[in-house]
């Protein structure tokens, strides 16, 4: 390759916005040349290098402006430890194709059991596909748009909250909400109802839901919304932070308890 020609290439590759093919020019034509390949493969090699380099900083963008407190996926969350948990239902959902049908997941339980965990890798999944995220907790929101409703900007703050391809509301019901707060998650609801699904967390099975939403009338309209759509993951296992807590303070083998 002459000279005049790669620095056409590369003169070329930075006026089409093309990175990955100005910086690596010599490293795709050794390749090509050490794998012999065919016009149309290295081609192809050229566009699917560059495909991954702007989807990858996609990726990156979409984490940085989800707000996930991290990025743990389901490749670290031991099933072993929660042997009730489906594990199947749980991968299913990682293929993402509960976005398209715009259905909720609730993950319920205890402290400790894994909810955030689970909620936040499906979400990390979504941004790796190039889905818009949210992490929020319930409180967090509705303090905002309680906020934003006193400053007369509820409309323009709701976008925040609707706008993302997933919202991920961790720690539902951990605090009761008052009415106006009620009200406020029953308009975040409605809006985002057949829109886009919500990945919620809760301590309190949605019998008990009654009791974080303080009117029963309210209530039972969020649950009618949030339910018509959703697959419900129950989680009634074991703590994981008590076993490392209990593993920290008795010697090994002394627990008893699951080794996973
Ligand atoms: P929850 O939201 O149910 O209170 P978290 O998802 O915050 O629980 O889990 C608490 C901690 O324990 C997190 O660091 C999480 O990654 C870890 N954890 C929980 N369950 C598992 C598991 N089965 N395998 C690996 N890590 C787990
Ligand atoms: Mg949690």
């Amino acid at each position: 390759m002459t000279d005049l020609i790669a620095n056409r290439i590369r003169d070329n590759a930075t006026k089409l916005a093309l990175p990955n093919l100005h910086s690596g020019l010599e490293e795709l034509v050794a390749r090509a040349e050490k794998d012999s390949m065919g016009y149309l493969e290295l081609i192809d090699l050229i566009l699917d290098e560059e495909v991954g380099v702007r989807e990858g900083r996609k990726f990156r963008h979409m984490l940085r402006a989800s707000r996930l407190p991290h990025h743990k996926t389901i490749d670290e969350f031991d099933f072993t430890f929660q042997p009730g948990l489906d594990k199947r239902k749980v991968r299913d959902l990682a293929t993402l194709s509960f976005i398209e049908s715009k259905t909720n997941v609730a993950f319920l339980g205890p402290p400790g059991v894994g909810k955030t965990h689970l909620a936040v890798s499906l979400a990390v999944a979504a941004a790796r596909a190039g889905y818009s995220i949210l992490f929020t907790t319930l409180d967090d929101m509705i303090g905002q748009l309680t906020a934003a409703q006193a400053a007369g900007k509820l409309a323009r703050k709701m976008l925040v909250y609707t706008r993302p391809s997933v919202l991920v509301l961790d720690e539902v019901g951990y605090l009761p909400l008052e009415r106006n707060a009620a009200n406020l998650m029953f308009q975040l609801v409605s809006k985002r109802y057949e829109n886009g699904p919500i990945l919620l967390t809760s301590n309190k099975s949605f019998k008990d839901w009654g009791e974080i939403f303080s009117d029963t009338a309210l209530a039972s309209a969020i649950l009618d919304r949030v339910l018509h759509h959703c697959e419900p993951i129950a989680i009634t296992g074991p703590s994981w932070r008590m076993r490392n807590r209990l593993a920290a303070i008795e010697p090994p083998g002394a627990t008893g308890a699951t080794t996973a």
